[in-house]
């Protein structure tokens, strides 16, 4: 097992109290086993922009330009535990952003696909990725309110920006017994982050687990420009 720096250890101890503190709202004391290594093996400092690489393992979010965040690592981390995958799932996320948090879920999944509106954050999170050797990952620039028809049914979504009401394409796409995990909320005022299951019937039941703050999930066709 590769040794981690200071700041990545914190990180994951960091991760592991905000489990615990939140336990009572999303039913998990610990992480999976499985969660836990794949933070350990990603490098979030690669992931962040170079002049925000000393906070790179601070439990919060960062700036990344184009006015998005890298996300808090416990979210990544609270968010990637509740799709409960296995090493066949096929997931979608999205709002690729820096790429970090479809690195994370390419150490557990089969297969990761990933949605990022703004193609300058698509372009480097590609080549960042590819960089990286994260193989399993293949990623496009488009709304990702419509998912991705082509290679749906998924196991697992979810979605790191916040709509106001959940985007009925990506509840279509999930597999009978697929879990779709979702912010939803207006911009700066309150957001529930939800756990929408969709059973073998393929009716949905949604539990609310979590107050959160996200950016907007845009729209591209009801919304105004960027
Ligand atoms: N998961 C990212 C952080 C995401 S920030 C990471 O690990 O770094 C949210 C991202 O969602 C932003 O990059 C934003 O541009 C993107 N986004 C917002 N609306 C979107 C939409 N309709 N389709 C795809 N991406 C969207």
């Amino acid at each position: 097992m590769t040794k981690l720096s200071p700041g990545h250890r914190q990180m994951l101890d960091d991760i592991e109290t905000g489990v615990m503190l939140t336990r009572s709202h999303t039913g998990r004391e610990r992480l999976d086993p499985r969660t836990l290594e794949a933070l350990r093996q990603v490098p979030r400092e690669k992931f962040v922009p170079d002049n925000m690489r000393h906070a790179a393992f601070h439990d919060g979010a960062l700036p990344v330009g184009h006015g998005q965040t890298i996300s808090q690592p416990y979210m990544v981390a609270i968010m990637t535990d509740l799709l409960d995958l296995g090493p066949d799932s096929v997931v979608l996320e999205i709002g690729t952003g820096t790429g970090y948090q479809a690195a994370v879920l390419s150490c557990i999944a089969h297969r990761v696909y990933s949605i990022e509106r703004i193609p300058e954050l698509a372009d480097s999170a590609a080549r960042r990725l590819t960089r990286l050797g994260y193989d399993n990952v293949e990623l496009r620039c488009g709304n990702g309110c419509l998912g991705w028809p082509e290679k749906a049914p998924f196991d697992g979504i979810v979605v790191t920006a916040a709509p106001e009401r959940v985007p009925p394409a990506l509840v279509e796409q999930l597999k009978p017994g697929g879990r779709l995990v979702i912010p939803v909320g207006k911009r700066y005022s309150h957001q529930e982050l939800e756990v929408i299951d969709k059973d073998d019937n393929g009716d949905t039941s949604t539990t609310s687990v979590l107050g959160v703050a996200f950016v907007p999930l845009i729209d591209d066709a009801s919304a105004a420009p960027l």
